[in-house]
């Protein structure tokens, strides 16, 4: 079915303090309205999005994609008018009309308005009011209001694209949401449970609760690797992707790159997918010396697939010698450019076993790393 949604983000709303509209204004380092967009995207085929005239060059900049932008008109419905009638071509059959400001619109909440629209020509989510209701005056109560069948509207609004479009079309409003559009044309409108979640972003204490809840729902992976390879003869080893000069050479069924090794485990134990044995057979010939980074490439595409970014790496070298400091940025650049991951999460370190044990005695090197993955 083609469904599409149009983002609703020309308002000019600067309640929520700063400079910068509140759709602008950064939550956890990126704008509002990226996250409303990610959160749209996977349940629609075609996204529009309304920006305000004099945001332009914020959209521009923000490196932010949708398939459709249009400019907002003076009011809220003109805007949605404009994003409905630059539909109107791809004919959806439902469209969802959301507020940029509500970031955190669920999943779940967006599958239950466009199942209600299965039976309904209009679905739009909503909680009942909990809390008394008084009407006052700035400081003195004047009067109580019965609060029973009394509903908070929430979005995204869902309707049968056809029918919004012409209600808009004939309806010169002003509405103070699309629902009333819809009724004001003689559509029924059914409720579906919103959620508190589902806040919409208008002062300052709402960008901090929206950071709040985000940061409570994060998903953060850790995971740890371990590895050994011995020494035998030759000339080199290779070290985090750096071949570094040694008396001896590093032995193992690919180029033994025992730092990578412990970091390409460290990505598969934190995604609990296996390890890289089970991945890249040391039985299977054609690994036989293998760049190891094919392994390490592997796990990092492999977190990308999941859906998670690397947030960081670290990874200690256990050796008497060769000195790994004259080589850690190298290091730090050769696994940057592997994993795509900015150098500056990348930690490349290394430390004696005070001539203790087997790295001590010089027989091998052995290699711990830890990385972390955050659902992106
Ligand atoms: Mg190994």
């Amino acid at each position: 079915m083609h469904i599409a949604a149009i983002i609703v983000a020309a308002g000019r709303g600067t309640r929520a303090g700063g400079k910068l509209p509140k759709q602008w204004q950064s939550l956890r380092g990126r704008p509002v309205l990226a996250h409303t967009l990610a959160a749209l995207q996977p349940h629609v085929t075609t996204n529009v999005v309304v920006v305000h005239p004099d945001d332009s060059a914020l959209w521009d900049q923000s490196g932010l994609l949708a398939d459709i932008v249009v400019q907002g008109g003076a009011t809220r419905d003109a805007s949605v008018r404009a994003g409905l009638e630059a539909l109107a071509n791809h004919a959806p059959e439902l469209v969802l009309i959301h507020d940029a400001a509500r970031p955190l619109v669920s999943a779940r909440i967006i599958t239950d308005v466009i199942a209600a629209l299965a039976s309904n020509p209009c679905a739009a989510p909503a909680l009942p009011v909990t809390d008394a209701l008084w009407t006052g005056t700035a400081d003195q109560v004047t009067g109580t209001q019965d609060r029973a069948g009394l509903f908070r509207a929430q979005t995204p609004q869902g309707f049968h694209f056809a029918k919004i479009l012409q209600a808009h079309r004939s309806l010169p409003g002003p509405f103070a949401d699309d629902v009333a559009v819809a009724r004001a044309a003689g559509l029924d409108v059914a409720i579906v449970t919103g959620a508190e979640d589902n806040l919409k972003i208008t002062g300052p204490d709402d960008l901090a609760r929206a950071a709040r809840l985000m940061e409570s729902t994060m998903d953060i992976r850790m995971g740890n690797g371990y590895d050994v390879h011995r020494f035998g003869p030759g000339d080199h080893v290779w070290l985090c992707g750096v071949k570094v000069p040694h008396a001896r050479s590093l032995q193992g069924h690919s180029d033994a790159d025992v730092g990578m090794h412990a970091i390409t485990d460290a990505i598969y134990g934190a995604l609990g997918k296996g390890d890289i044995g089970q991945h890249f057979p040391p039985s299977d010939p054609q690994w036989r010396g293998a760049e190891s980074q094919i392994f390490l490439k592997h796990a990092a595409n492999l977190a990308v697939e999941n859906g998670f970014a690397i947030s960081n790496m670290d990874c200690t070298l256990v050796c008497e010698h060769p000195k790994i400091g004259p080589h850690q940025s190298a290091m730090k650049a050769a696994l940057a450019a592997i994993t795509d991951v900015d150098e500056d999460r990348i930690s490349v370190k290394a430390t004696t076993s005070e001539r203790l044990g087997f790295t001590g005695r010089e027989e091998g090197i052995a290699s711990l790393a830890t990385v972390t993955l955050v659902k992106a």
